[in-house]
């Protein structure tokens, strides 16, 4: 089966670590994977699947939202869009599909650095700038100051979770179903299962904080709402334009048009950390996307969603000194951690590398 790449060169592979993992979220899930590729022994440490963890709830598009604006960041956003971009031409069962979409910007709210990560498109079309199309002023929704058009990796995550848990399955790494109370508990887990780790990543998004003594992160709630995706004869999505406006006066907007749902919403709420779902503020996105998008009026709403983006001044992926194993961090991705994934796994196992 073709797998997706991986930035570590064979010749960058260095003798196998024992390493222990906490979190089996997006972020969890692909580092272990990029170091079992690597060569290097896995044990996976998690309390909880990434589907019953904001991964879960995730819509599943590369865009960086509240992710921090850096030449770091925008190389692991590169990475990860060429990741995608190749799951996307050439493993179809992973649930990456290349979509065009409409990014809506409003002032100087609206910062579309990010444009310069962008990869070639699925037929090879230019890369950065040069692959967004400008949309004629009259096709811009009231207030906005610009309007483009592009292709973004959007992932089914209902799909791409289990198969990226079934690559580190075939890759080796070994999971164990436990709470670490401390780094060197994991460690010990992970000795528990046979594989005595001398190396432990925090990998465990809003809790990693408690386990490395670290009280700078935030939960930023986002509610979201899955509508029907009509299919047509073939079995195919007939939505398939995703639309976002995150600085609309009345609210974000996005659409998300995956390959069984369309994922609408949202909100961030920054500091609320209540999951409950809000009926009103259902409504309210759903009114906001379809006067945005009126292809969404009358679908059917299929399931919905609360998450905790797991928040951060800055993300941290570094080493972390004074503890009794060495550690690695990885975490406070915000609301990017599927679109920061690759480049960050990738940059973990260079870490390790060079540690
Ligand atoms: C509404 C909403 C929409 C979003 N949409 C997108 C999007 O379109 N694109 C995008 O890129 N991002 C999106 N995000 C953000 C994305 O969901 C997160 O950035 C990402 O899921 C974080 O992944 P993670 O692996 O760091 O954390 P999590 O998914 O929270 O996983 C944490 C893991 O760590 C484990 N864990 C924690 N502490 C311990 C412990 N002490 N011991 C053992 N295990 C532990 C948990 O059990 C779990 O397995 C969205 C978020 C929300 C809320």
């Amino acid at each position: 089966m073709p797998s997706a790449p991986h930035r570590t060169s064979p010749d960058e592979i260095t003798p196998p670590r024992t390493i222990a993992v906490i979190g089996a979220g997006v972020v969890g899930l692909t580092c272990a994977l990029e170091l079992a590729r690597a060569g290097h022994l896995v044990t996976m440490v998690a309390d909880a699947s990434a589907e019953d963890s904001v991964s879960g709830v995730a819509g599943g598009i590369w865009f960086p939202h509240q992710s921090e604006g850096s030449p770091r960041a925008a190389r692991l956003l590169a990475d990860s869009f060429e990741a995608f971009r190749a799951l996307a031409h050439s493993v179809p069962e992973a649930g990456v599909d290349l979509r065009r979409g409409v990014w809506v910007a409003r002032g100087a709210a609206s910062d579309d650095a990010w444009v310069d990560s962008l990869g070639a498109s699925a037929d090879g079309g230019p890369a950065g700038r040069a692959a967004i199309a400008a949309l004629p002023h009259h096709q811009w929704p009231d207030g906005a100051t610009d309007a483009f058009s592009c292709s973004l990796p959007v992932v089914d995550m209902p799909t791409y979770l289990p198969w990226l848990r079934a690559q580190c399955a075939a890759a080796g790494v070994r999971v164990v179903r436990s709470t670490a109370d401390s780094v060197a508990h994991a460690a010990s887990v992970a000795a528990r299962e046979g594989n005595p780790a001398d190396l432990v990543v925090v990998a465990a998004g809003a809790r990693s904080g408690d386990l490395l003594g670290d009280t700078s992160g935030f939960p930023v709630r986002g509610q979201v709402v899955r509508l029907e995706q009509p299919q047509d004869r073939n079995g195919a999505p007939i939505i398939t334009e995703w639309f976002m406006d995150d600085d609309h006066p009345d609210g974000m907007i996005y659409v998300i048009p995956r390959r069984g749902d369309i994922v609408v919403g949202g909100t961030d709420d920054v500091g609320a950390a209540d999951t409950t779902w809000d009926a009103r503020t259902e409504a309210a996105i759903l009114a906001r996307a379809v006067a945005a998008v009126p292809a969404l009026a009358g679908l059917r709403v299929i399931s919905r969603g609360v998450g905790l983006r797991p928040a951060r001044p800055s993300l941290r992926l570094e080493a972390v000194a004074a503890h009794p194993v060495q550690v690695i961090a990885a975490y406070g991705f915000g609301g990017a951690g599927v679109t920061l994934s690759w480049g960050a796994a990738a940059e973990v196992a260079s870490l390790v590398g060079s540690s």
